[in-house]
């Protein structure tokens, strides 16, 4: 083969697609009954964008972005993530302007220069939410619950919600200094990104994933054990609220996320199906995103969620069976007239709104009826030079067997009956 994809990317063949449809709709459904709308941006944006919110000492600033300078010099990055280009969009088009809290979710394509292993791609789809303008915790729980119900509604098993909060700056700086204070004697074994981190941003040495890095931190001390008065009571009203609601959730103190624009929630739905990438969709807090991009300060809150991990758990939970799509009907014909029949016959049924499709391939009878069968079309409707003499055309139950002889005059008002009766 000349051509391949390019390492870390997919192709939707056919038979995916409906999988992805599924999902799609899921997610449009359940974002239109908690009062989400639909927002889209374009793939690319300035890089300043994403690496002023995102932050330099995280992998997909420092790592991560496909980054390209265009004429003139300008750089430009393919989205690796959707909460700055929302952000930016929010504060473009004044939509706090007009509400006092905005709430929007996305379906689109991320990007990001990450090692390819399992659950892991270059190009991958996300979907999310975002609330902006709310520092209430209840808006904190919803977004929560419509990742839960769009998981629950696929039917999915074995998820587990992770919880911690990051505090704010005001609890985080002095949080800072002890956790350097416990790192500075463990540098020599922390990798280099981790040693720049702990200068730059220590907290974020506690998401590494490095065996030496992880290994050093037990004992660490933990954010959460040093939030301010504001984010506990905002913590514990979270929490408060998921068991009100017989939401279970796991509070773990190590889940920092991998974005710095965090403030109080981290949460992140886990699924035992996933191994090492375990981590199905998460989301928190940013109440500072807002004015650090040049917006007035604002709360907000969101999360976001990979569609191909999705799709890996749903297959390993099968479920999916059964999503094999057929056409609905089979147009056979014989010969040229025949054929040019069809063709107008298909035409005025699919213009009534009934999926059909023909032969091009001048195939015999048998093989356009075994195409039909191949397709999985419930009704096939064969006209030869018979069927034209007598003005009639046969139609073959596929399922039944059954076969019946009608005039062509009205067959489609016929088929149309008949697919209405029970065929679909
Ligand atoms: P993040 O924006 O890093 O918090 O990621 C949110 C979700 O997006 C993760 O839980 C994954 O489901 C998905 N995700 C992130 N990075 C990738 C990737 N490289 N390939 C596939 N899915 C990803």
């Amino acid at each position: 083969m000349k051509y391949q994809l390019v390492k870390g990317t997919k192709d939707v063949l056919p038979e995916d697609a409906p999988r992805w449809r599924l999902i799609e709709e899921k997610v449009r459904g359940v974002m239109t009954r908690y009062n989400y709308r639909e927002i889209q941006t374009p793939i690319f944006e300035e890089t300043d964008l994403f690496a002023r919110s995102i932050g330099p000492y995280t992998d997909i600033v420092g790592k991560e972005m496909y980054t390209f300078q265009v004429r003139g010099g300008k750089s430009l990055t393919l989205k690796p993530e959707m909460t700055a280009p929302v952000v930016r969009a929010y504060l473009q088009h004044h939509l706090g302007e007009r509400a006092g809290l905005v709430k929007l979710y996305y379906l689109s394509p991320m990007f990001r220069q990450d090692r390819p292993q399992a659950g892991r791609f270059r190009q991958f789809h996300q979907f999310g939410a975002e609330a902006i303008g709310s520092a209430d915790p209840r808006i904190d729980v919803e977004t929560i619950l419509v990742a839960l119900r769009i998981y629950q509604e696929l039917g999915l098993k074995n998820t587990a919600l992770l919880l911690n909060s990051v505090g704010c700056p005001r609890c985080r700086r002095p949080y800072e200094e002890e956790l350097r204070a416990f790192l500075v004697g463990r540098l020599k074994g922390l990798c280099p990104d981790c040693r720049a981190r702990y200068r730059k941003n220590p907290i974020r040495v506690l998401d590494c994933k490095r065996e030496g890095c992880l290994s050093l931190l037990a004992g660490a001390p933990m954010i959460l054990d040093h939030l301010c008065d504001e984010c506990r009571e905002h913590f514990g009203e979270v929490q408060h609220l998921l068991k009100a609601l017989n939401i279970s959730f796991e509070v773990n103190k190590q889940l920092v996320r991998g974005l710095d624009y965090y403030t109080k929630t981290a949460y992140e739905v886990i699924s035992a199906e996933l191994g090492a990438q375990d981590s199905l969709g998460g989301g928190g807090r940013y109440d500072l995103l807002v004015s650090d991009l040049g917006g007035k300060a604002t709360p907000a809150v969101g999360f976001a969620a990979g569609m191909e991990r999705l799709i890996l758990v749903m297959e390993k939970q099968g479920l999916f069976a059964g999503d094999k799509p057929g056409t609905v009907l089979f147009i056979a014909a014989l010969g040229p007239e025949a054929q040019s029949r069809a063709l107008k016959l298909a035409e005025t049924l699919r213009g009534e709104g009934v999926p059909c499709e023909l032969d091009y391939l001048d195939r015999s009878l048998k093989a356009q009826l075994r195409e039909a069968n191949r397709q999985g079309a419930k009704l096939v409707v064969i006209i030869g030079e018979e069927e034209l003499k007598s003005n009639e055309a046969i139609i073959k139950d596929m399922k039944g067997g059954s076969q019946e002889k009608v005039p062509l005059e009205g067959i489609n008002s016929y088929i149309k009956q008949k697919i209405k009766a029970g065929l679909q």
